[in-house]
């Protein structure tokens, strides 16, 4: 998170551990993400063993009203949340006959996997691909009916900007949904969690992406992310209404959930 020093005024936001200028931190993220770009989808599978799908799931699945809506899907990266919500669109065509998805991501390369992924399926038209950054949406106010960002708000360097911006596009009475690593809540996963996450991670990272540095900040920038409770008083403070959110896999990861009232 972002915070003033008091001396010298200089302003400093976490990167993963470390303290870096405010102004630093997006390169920084973006190079990570350049540097695991071709290696992320596989990445992902192999280190929640799969399981992250079931969370994207649950993040489709808690969407509501999904009929004919337009989802922009900030930080979207390689497509995953995009592409899930036009799959089940198209699975209940008759009911969800014109509904789109817009995907936003600051870093071409994560896009450009995500489109030759599409291309690969045979749909590249599907999702409207749009290079740019959560904090200053190049979408006009109240334009989408439903925003979802996954494992994106913990890389934002102003996450407060962010949520306003997210705020913001959306259609009043639209809902917004946060995917995220949170804080363990379960009795007894903390430690296996813990040992897994500062021992295993990055080595997988180091043996299939042979980046290790990349899956530390990975880490680190989980410990680094404020609590559930934290976290969903940051959403109320931007402004949305009925804050609520429900762990998965005992606080692993939390999905929140707010309205644009
Ligand atoms: N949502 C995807 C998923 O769940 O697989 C990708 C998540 S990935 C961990 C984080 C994404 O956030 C990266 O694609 C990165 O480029 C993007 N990102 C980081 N800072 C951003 C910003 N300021 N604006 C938009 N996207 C950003």
């Amino acid at each position: 998170m972002v915070r003033d020093m008091v001396e010298g005024k200089k302003m400093e936001a976490d990167f993963g551990f470390r303290r870096v200028p405010v102004d630093e931190k997006a390169t920084l993220v973006g190079d990570v993400f350049d540097r695991v770009a071709t290696r992320y989808d596989l990445m992902n599978d192999v280190m929640s063993a799969g399981v992250h799908r079931l969370w994207k799931r649950a993040l489709i699945d808690s969407l509501r009203p999904r009929k004919d809506a337009h989802l922009l899907d900030v930080a979207g990266g390689t497509g995953d949340i995009a592409t899930r919500f036009l799959d089940q669109a198209a699975q209940n065509r008759a009911r969800w006959s014109s509904a789109k998805a817009t995907l936003c991501d600051i870093n071409p390369s994560m896009l450009g996997q995500g489109r030759d992924r599409m291309i690969d399926r045979g749909v590249p038209g599907a999702v409207a691909w749009v290079c740019g950054d959560a904090e200053q949406l190049p979408f006009a106010d109240a334009s989408v009916d439903a925003v979802t960002i996954a494992f994106g708000i913990r890389n934002v360097t102003k996450p407060r900007a962010a949520l306003e911006e997210m705020r913001r596009v959306l259609r009043p009475g639209g809902q917004f949904l946060c995917l995220e690593f949170s804080h363990v809540a379960t009795p007894g996963l903390e430690a296996i969690y813990e040992a897994y996450s500062f021992h295993v991670i990055p080595a997988l990272g180091e043996l299939i992406a042979q980046d290790r540095d990349a899956y530390a900040y990975l880490v680190e920038s989980v410990r680094r992310f404020p609590d559930q409770d934290t976290f969903a008083g940051m959403i109320a403070g931007a402004g949305f209404g009925q804050v609520k959110f429900r762990n998965l896999s005992g606080g692993i990861a939390a999905i929140h959930s707010g309205w644009r009232t």
